[in-house]
């Protein structure tokens, strides 16, 4: 009985978060982050990620808040998440994928360089028991260990930011959701990138990662987001809620090659399906 009362709770909490996930983001109101006070001022963003897949599982909740608002959104993919041989079809799948975000495939790269490959195989099961829970079970093809120069990513961050004129980026934190190095790498090279044009007008937001239970805990984690970025000075850290998180499960679905069972459950039970908090880097 006292196993059911749990389960009630758990379903109620589930739900009523759901609600306010898509009452909240409803309310133009809540709406600040890039505004700078600005309404209607739209930006040019530069969304770094390290595979073709990063932007329907981590990144939605912020790819649908942008398109949503106006903003011109780019997406750099620094690699084609070549192992086994599935480079181009993965390639394919990203387009696919940002066409169901409505993210115009002409601002769409994806980066095929021999030093931004991922060669090393390890088998998805034996990682998803390796690590006893499914943390780190994402890219299981991309190959772990596989670290990426980060002047060479800053030199390719550099000539997007040039060409499209980006005012801000947006990517992984020093920890990538899932530690892997890849994405950490793309989070370093952006840095580099901050650092050697110091002065510029470039700003730059990371994806915060959290620890194993609230990632998992889907919808019910925007309690905590919110209040950790209530709880931040102003302006260095924004919530933003997914307004559409059954989109995010069929932009995830255009990955046929990734998309798993182990997947379909991360991005049914991810918090990062549904918000995302994004911090300021100062630098
Ligand atoms: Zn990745």
């Amino acid at each position: 009985m006292d196993w059911f009362m749990i389960l009630i709770s758990v379903v109620i909490l589930w739900v009523a978060s759901l609600c306010k996930i898509l009452h909240t983001s409803c309310s133009p109101s809540k709406a600040v982050f890039l505004e700078n006070g600005e309404p209607g001022h739209q930006k040019n963003i530069l969304l770094v990620i390290a595979h073709p897949d990063d932007e329907s599982m981590f990144f939605s909740p912020t790819v649908a808040y942008l398109t949503s608002r106006g903003h011109n959104l780019h997406i750099l993919c620094t690699s084609t998440g070549n192992a086994d041989g599935m480079g181009d079809i993965r390639k394919e799948e990203l387009y696919e994928a940002c066409a169901i975000f409505k993210v115009p495939l002409s601002q769409v790269k994806v980066i095929d360089h021999p030093d931004l490959q991922a060669r090393q195989t390890v088998s998805s099961i034996n990682l998803f028991l390796s690590n006893f829970s499914i943390a780190h079970f994402h890219h299981t093809t991309d190959g772990f260990g596989q670290t990426w120069d980060h002047n060479l990513l800053a030199k390719i961050i550099k000539e997007e930011v040039t060409t499209h004129s980006i005012d801000s980026i947006i990517t992984f934190d020093n920890y990538g959701v899932s530690g892997h190095c890849n994405h950490c790498d793309v989070h370093h090279g952006t840095r580099k990138f901050l650092h050697q044009s110091s002065g510029g007008n470039v700003e730059a937001w990371e994806l915060i990662s959290t620890n194993l239970i609230r990632k998992y805990c889907g919808p019910v984690d925007i309690w905590l987001s919110t209040l950790s970025a209530l709880q931040s000075p102003r302006g260095q850290m924004h919530c933003l809620l997914n307004e559409h998180p059954r989109r995010s499960y069929h932009a995830m679905a255009q990955h046929r090659s990734q998309w798993v069972w182990f997947r379909k459950l991360f991005v049914s039970f991810s918090s990062y399906t549904y918000v995302n908090t994004l911090r300021k880097i100062n630098y």
